[in-house]
């Protein structure tokens, strides 16, 4: 591409030629960056052309500023071109003028996808056969679509612990392969950099990735007809989100396409917070943290990548860092969604709880339009939502009863009478047997009693209890297990 000059490394400023399959800076292993050639992309580029182009709104109609073409065969599901609400309720109650950028709405229901479509086409481009990547979220997700249609195949390094289980429903959809792990995410990522096989392993912070995230700060600029907004606010993670829409802007600037570059604002959560943190402190890096305490998987990076571009993009346009409680943030959640009707995930509600602390701190003018970036869909993550409902006991058992009828169709009606029995008094298997039949009209052989029996103790809902001798022969007795116990109490209160 004749718009791009060169791949530089954001830390040590090394370059490399643009056509090197590299992911990361080869003298220091930092994230690297195109750079455009400015001068091109202005022959090629302005407002003119850009309202006039046939394509609709969205990550490929900007192809002079990504590293590839858009033809031939793109893999692309329809990324980008999301919304811009302008907030009407939240507004008024908060008194600012605010817009939504509502990134739920992409075709796996986060922004990540805007970055995947380039990559993905880099890749089977090249011939990639096999992709891996380390993830607990939503970029695991992202990768995995655009793998299925890229016809490559998926590895989803996964650790066992903290995943949204829509995420992980999305990724099994996907067909994605999955290797769970023990470890802590950093560990699995370092031993998925030692893996030497087919596998062409994409972080997150590949340039090719990184490049298409950019495009929300050109959409948000044509949405608005043109002007630039004083403020954007954004969920920090890896902090390459608020890197690369600061990238975007500064390019409109550099070509002349707007006159002002907006404020940038980064949100974490409280439990983890290392971009904030050194912001706060006046440093240039963020420094790693030790231990997690928040809810929020997808924004949980103890030692963010790109932190340095972050806070370096936050200094530069005059903007702020700040973090707020999972709880502001889930209270936040809920806010958006009956004022707005945008269901957002709780990572992409940290936006709205930073914004209300950032007004309570007076950081915030009223006359400032500010946009906040909701980066992700409320579906991906239901546990937060039964968090904030268990106090409605109506919602609560709408939600409790199809999960009730699910265990039923697992175990089945004999073991669930078999729990039954048993919860009055403990018992063995030829008493139970008579019982089953006596009471609830099953006729079925003991031996299939013992059967259900070594089932439900492998489930642990029951356990073996006393051992009797009697004719000359051991009686076996089985009681409940608390499990076995919370199982049935649960199931009776519902049927
Ligand atoms: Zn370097």
């Amino acid at each position: 591409m004749g718009y791009i000059s060169t791949l530089k490394c954001i830390e040590c400023g090394n370059e490399y030629a643009i056509d090197e399959n590299i992911s990361e800076c080869l003298h220091c292993g930092n994230i690297l960056q195109f750079v455009f050639n400015y001068e091109e992309l202005q022959n090629k580029i302005s407002k003119k052309e850009l309202d006039k182009r046939i394509f609709p709104l969205g990550v490929w109609k900007y192809q002079e500023f990504l590293p590839i073409n858009f033809y031939p065969d793109p893999i692309s599901l329809g990324e980008g071109g999301t919304f811009l609400h302008e907030s009407l309720n939240l507004a008024k109650e908060l008194g600012i003028d605010l817009y939504l950028k509502d990134e739920t709405r992409n075709p796996t229901g986060s922004f990540l996808d805007r970055g995947t479509t380039v990559i993905m086409t880099k890749l089977q481009r090249l011939g990639i056969e096999n992709v891996r990547c380390v993830s607990i979220g939503n970029f695991g997700v992202s990768v995995a679509a655009y793998a299925a249609k890229a016809g490559i195949h998926c590895e989803i390094l996964l650790p066992r612990d903290g995943i949204d289980i829509g995420k992980l429903h999305q990724m099994i959809i996907y067909g994605a392969d999955f290797v769970p792990e023990t470890r802590e995410i950093s560990e699995i990522e370092k031993r998925a950099e030692k893996l030497t096989d087919e596998f062409f392993y994409l972080k997150p912070t590949n340039p090719y990735f990184l490049e298409g995230i950019k495009t929300i700060a050109f959409e948000i600029i044509e949405q608005l007809n043109w002007y630039t907004p004083d403020r954007v606010i954004v969920p920090m993670g890896k902090g390459s989100l608020l890197s690369m829409i600061w990238k975007g802007f500064k390019e409109f600037y550099k070509l002349g396409l707007i006159n002002s570059l907006p404020k940038m604002t980064g949100i974490q959560s409280e439990g983890c917070s290392p971009i904030v943190n050194a912001f706060k402190r006046g440093k240039k890096h963020a420094t790693s943290i030790k231990t997690v305490k928040t809810i929020i998987a997808d924004l949980s990076f103890v030692n963010p990548s790109d932190g340095f571009r972050a806070i370096q993009a936050i200094q530069e346009s005059g903007g702020v860092a700040e973090a707020a409680s999972d709880k502001e943030i889930l209270e936040a959640e809920s806010l958006l969604a009956k004022s707005e009707g945008i269901f957002a995930e709780p990572a992409a509600a940290t936006t709205i709880a930073g914004l209300k602390r950032l007004i309570d701190d007076g950081h915030i003018d009223k006359n400032e339009k500010i946009i906040c970036v909701i980066t992700g869909l409320g579906l991906k993550s239901p546990e937060a939502v039964k968090d904030m409902l268990s106090k409605i006991e109506k919602a609560e058992r709408l939600i409790r009863e199809p999960e009730g009828r699910m265990i039923v169709k697992r175990i089945g009606d004999t073991k669930l009478r078999i729990l039954e029995i048993l919860s009055e008094e403990t018992s063995y298997g030829y008493e139970i047997w008579k019982e089953l039949e006596h009471r609830f009209g099953k006729t079925i052989k003991v031996p299939t009693v013992y059967q259900h029996l070594s089932e439900l103790a492998k489930l642990s809902l029951v356990k073996e209890s006393d051992l009797e001798k009697a004719n000359g022969s051991e009686r076996k007795y089985y009681m409940l297990t608390e499990k076995g116990k919370k199982v049935l109490e649960m199931l009776k209160k519902l049927f």
